[in-house]
C-alpha cells in the first residue's frame, strides 16, 4: 500500500503574488506519458499534444519550469515518464516553442522496442531537455520495498543515464506514484535534487537535499482547455485531480495502468 497521501493537505491556493517571502513557491507539473497515435488512456496525439501546448501557452503565457540555480521550481513545467519513443515527437512540438521539459527514463528500458534508444536521449538532451531517473526497471509498489532496493534502483539508474548523457543526473520521477518518505530519502542519498511524486499537490518539500514536487497525471479525453486551466493553477482542477487521486490510490491497481501499458510494448509476451 502506498502512502502517497500521508503529508499531503487538501491542496493549497497558490501563494504566488500574495504571500510573504518565507512562502514557498508552488509549481504545477503535468505528467505526459506516450505521444503516439494509437489511443490509451496515459497516451495523446502529437495533434493534441499541440493543442495542450497551443492552449497552456495561452493561458500561462511563460515558459515551462527547468533547473536554474537553486532547488526552486515555480510556474508550471512539462514532464514525460517511462522513455517512449513518441518523446521524438513531442520534442520537435516543444521545440516550435523553445520549451524544455524534463523526460524520465526507466534506464533497463533504453534501447528496447518502443523505447528510446541511448542516442535518442542524447539527441533530447541536446536540444536542453532535462532527463531524470524512472528508476532501472520500474518496480511495482516501490515504496514498499527496503531502503536498500530503494536506493539502489535510484542510483544505478543515474548512474547509466550519467553514462549515457555524459553530464550530472540531478531529478527523478517515483514510479507509479509510489511515494513515501523512505523512497524520498533514498532519493537524496543518491544525490537527486528534485523528485517528482504523483501527487496532484502543486505544494512541495525537502528531504534532505532533495526538493519533492508533486504532479498532475494527464488521460487521455482530456480537453486542452482542461490541461490549459490545471497548467495555468485553476484550484477547481487541481481539487477535482485530488479527489480523482485519493479515489484511485483507494481502488490502487490503477497505479499499474501505464506501466503495464509500456511493459506490454517492450516486453509483448
Ligand atoms: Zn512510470
Amino acid at each position: 500500500m502506498t502512502d502517497l497521501g500521508d503529508r499531503s493537505a487538501f491542496p493549497r491556493p497558490a501563494p504566488r503574488r500574495t504571500a510573504g517571502p518565507q512562502a514557498r513557491k508552488t509549481l504545477v507539473s503535468l505528467i505526459y506519458h506516450d505521444i503516439q497515435a494509437a489511443r490509451h488512456r496515459y497516451s495523446f496525439t502529437i495533434e493534441e499534444f499541440r493543442e495542450h501546448l497551443a492552449a497552456i501557452k495561452e493561458a500561462v503565457g511563460g515558459a515551462p519550469a527547468v533547473p536554474g540555480g537553486g532547488p526552486d521550481l515555480s510556474g508550471f513545467a512539462l514532464t514525460f515518464d517511462d522513455g517512449h519513443v513518441g518523446w521524438l515527437q513531442a520534442a520537435e512540438a516543444l521545440q516550435e516553442l523553445q520549451w524544455k521539459a524534463f523526460f524520465f527514463v526507466i534506464t533497463s528500458a533504453v534501447g528496447k522496442a518502443g523505447a528510446l534508444s541511448r542516442s535518442d536521449v542524447r539527441r533530447l538532451a541536446s536540444m536542453g531537455h532535462v532527463f531524470g531517473t524512472h528508476t532501472v526497471d520500474h518496480p511495482y509498489l516501490f515504496s514498499a520495498r527496503d531502503y536498500a532496493f530503494i536506493l539502489d534502483q535510484w542510483s544505478r539508474s543515474k548512474a547509466d543515464l550519467e553514462d549515457a548523457l555524459g553530464r550530472k543526473v540531478t531529478s527523478g520521477a517515483v514510479p507509479g506514484g509510489f511515494y513515501n518518505s523512505k523512497v524520498g530519502r533514498a532519493a537524496d542519498a543518491a544525490g537527486l535534487k528534485y523528485l517528482f511524486t504523483s501527487e496532484p499537490v502543486v505544494t512541495n518539500w525537502d528531504v534532505g537535499g532533495c526538493r519533492i514536487y508533486g504532479r498532475f497525471s494527464l488521460t487521455n479525453g482530456m480537453s486542452s482547455r482542461k490541461v490549459a486551466r490545471i497548467a495555468a493553477g485553476a484550484r477547481f482542477e487541481h481539487a477535482r485531480q485530488y479527489l480523482g487521486w485519493n479515489l484511485k490510490k483507494a481502488a490502487k491497481s490503477v497505479m499499474m495502468g501505464p506501466y503495464q501499458a509500456l511493459r506490454k510494448r517492450l516486453y509483448p509476451s
